[in-house]
């Protein structure tokens, strides 16, 4: 059996709103959510929807100790937090990072926001777990022990949005959304961010016929193409993509073909979907 040291589990792939439903049973509905098992670390990455199911697993092995990292607080990113059981119970600690917002808020600021009345039933103060916020700047390195560091890097999103770059022991992932590509350049920034990871989990919520569609283009909406998800890839020199931040508008069938498309142009691409677990360092038992 393959016991790896780091691993990689979504919880959520879906961008926007979830989206239940039939035509979605195989890739998921539920919005934004990874985890990472990083050399006894817990990594968590935005709280969508996929955080409340990870909080029901997560159930079994409290008390908990988790870092918790946020790209931006769009609803997508941040409306399943007030349904994270382990959140509300005492004995379990979160380091919750995240950036200040562009009105000047804090990660903090805006988790509470948004369960202030009439959004939401119950404050944030009422969750009994013990909880650390953590501002954090563009292209700050943080060390969160056992050798694990994470940096990060802006990204092009309304607002900002901020990436980050998981490293331990020379395996490295990288998880960037929400981010659009710039159209006469590749954003450097995240080229940086990824450069030689092992997988790069980066928005392509469209194709490049929708982004540039005449009737209804997505220009400045603030994501990105598969398409331009590869050419990132290249240049950074990755060793997968992982296609994320799915559109709600796209069924199964619909991201089965952006799979086959994608297959042929970077054999090393995959599509995310919810449930998937990806070994990075994996170790003989
Ligand atoms: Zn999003
Ligand atoms: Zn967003």
């Amino acid at each position: 059996m393959t016991k790896s040291q780091f691993t990689v589990h979504f919880w959520g792939v879906r961008g926007s709103i979830p989206t239940p439903g039939q035509s979605t049973i195989r890739y998921g509905g539920n919005t934004s959510c990874i985890e990472m098992r990083c050399h006894g670390k817990r990594l968590i990455f935005d709280a969508g929807t996929g955080i409340r199911v990870l909080g029901d697993h997560l159930l079994k092995e409290m008390p908990l100790e988790a870092y918790i990292f946020f790209t931006h607080t769009h609803w997508d990113h941040i409306q399943g937090f007030p349904f994270f059981t382990p959140a509300f119970v005492k004995g379990n600690t979160f380091h919750i990072h995240g950036k200040v917002s562009i009105a000047g808020d804090t990660i903090e600021s805006c988790l509470s926001k948004q369960m202030l009345d009439p959004n939401f039933p119950v404050p944030l103060g009422i969750m009994g777990s013990t909880k650390h916020f953590y501002t954090l700047d563009f292209g700050e390195t943080i060390d969160i022990g056992n050798g694990v560091t994470v940096e990060t890097a802006k990204l092009n999103h309304p607002g900002d949005a901020m990436g980050y770059r998981v490293s331990w022991n020379q395996e490295v992932v990288v998880y960037a959304t929400d981010t659009e590509h710039y159209p006469d350049r590749l954003d450097e920034n995240l080229v940086h961010l990824a450069r030689n990871a092992d997988f790069l989990i980066m928005d392509c919520t469209y194709t490049d016929e929708e982004y540039w569609s005449k009737t209804s283009p997505k220009i400045g909406w603030g994501h990105s193409t598969w398409q331009e998800g590869v050419k990132v890839a290249k240049a950074a020199q990755v060793k997968h993509l992982v296609i994320f931040h799915h559109d709600p508008a796209h069924d199964d069938d619909f991201l089965d073909k952006v799979g086959e498309e994608l297959q042929a142009t970077f054999s090393n691409g995959m599509m995310a979907r919810e449930g998937m677990v990806l070994a990075v360092a994996p170790t003989e038992d």
